[in-house]
């Protein structure tokens, strides 16, 4: 996507969330400036023109995404610049307490810990996330995964930013990094951005939680875990807004969050709506369903 428009389109949807309530006016007060701030750091990187990450055939075959196993050293640079452009926002934005701050520092300070936690995340490694959290004294569970996401985000968007829809995949995991998506959305209509050629729109893409990747992906289908049976799949969605819902597989307990772009006056930034949404997430959580992909939005302690 080209980059003045996803700032275009990040400024726009924080105008549309902030409109929603008081409770969505204070959240987009406050995290506003990082989503403009990690778009800014991902322009950069990808001015850089950083080393794009070799893609096996055989291996994405099997099911295997592109940063499967690989070593993050050779980009160990740019997470540098991005954890020192985005730490002092995330500080300010989640109110972290000195001591915290303080810690989360002195560890990230050491990029082999920094690539520790991107490498943590591709793989992941959950427990790796816990021991951290417990030596650095952070809490919630959420919070350390959810800082190491910010910082590592723009990196991956930048490397992966030129692998495009070149990547043929079936799987409800993201080709090129294994993450879980965080949304999925119903293409836009007559849009002529090469990622979507055809004019009706209406395809369903997963967005990935980690590096933004969009791919295509069965309509009818789980993200989760592939079931297509339609009897166990439901679209559930809030007070008559029918363009953004929740899909929910009762096969598996899990549900993804979906909007239909086709609906929408001026498009959507599709990590940001997603702050926007967080009464779907309510409502899935009373109904005991968890989501496909945890993110800071949809994880109630
Ligand atoms: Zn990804
Ligand atoms: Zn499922």
């Amino acid at each position: 996507m080209e980059t003045t428009s996803a700032r275009r389109q990040i400024k726009s949807t924080l105008k549309v969330i902030k409109t929603r309530d008081a409770a969505y006016h204070e959240l987009v007060d406050r995290f506003g400036l990082l989503f403009e701030k990690k778009e800014q750091v991902r322009t950069a990187l990808m001015a850089a023109n950083l080393q794009s990450p070799a893609v096996d055939a055989d291996r994405m075959a099997a099911g295997m995404p592109v940063l499967g196993k690989e070593n993050l050293t050779p980009w160990a640079s740019a997470f540098r610049q991005s954890a020192d452009s985005l730490l002092p926002v995330l500080a300010e934005v989640l109110q972290l307490e000195r001591k915290t701050h303080r810690n989360l520092l002195a560890h990230l300070d050491n990029n082999e810990n920094l690539l520790g936690l991107a490498q943590a995340r591709i793989e992941g490694n959950r427990k790796h996330f816990e021991n951290t959290s417990v030596q650095l004294g952070i809490t919630p569970r959420t919070l350390l995964p959810y800082i190491s996401e910010a910082v590592s985000a723009p990196v991956f968007c930048a490397i992966v930013c030129h692998l495009g829809e070149s990547l043929s995949w079936e799987y409800g995991h993201c080709p090129v990094c294994g993450s879980f998506p965080s949304i999925s959305q119903l293409t836009p209509k007559d849009v002529t951005d090469s990622e979507y050629l055809v004019g009706g729109g209406g395809k369903k893409y997963l967005h990935c939680s980690l590096c933004g990747h969009d791919w295509r992906y069965k309509r009818n289908a789980c993200a989760a875990c592939g079931n297509e049976d339609s009897e166990s799949r439901e679209l559930i969605y809030a007070d008559g807004v029918k363009h953004e819902r929740i899909e929910v597989c009762h096969k598996c307990g899990k549900y993804i969050l979906n909007v239909d772009m086709r609906e929408y006056a001026s498009l959507p930034h599709l990590d940001t709506i997603q702050m926007g949404l967080i009464h779907l997430d309510v409502l899935a959580h009373e109904r005991h369903l968890s989501p496909v992909s945890p993110t800071l939005w949809n994880t109630i302690n």
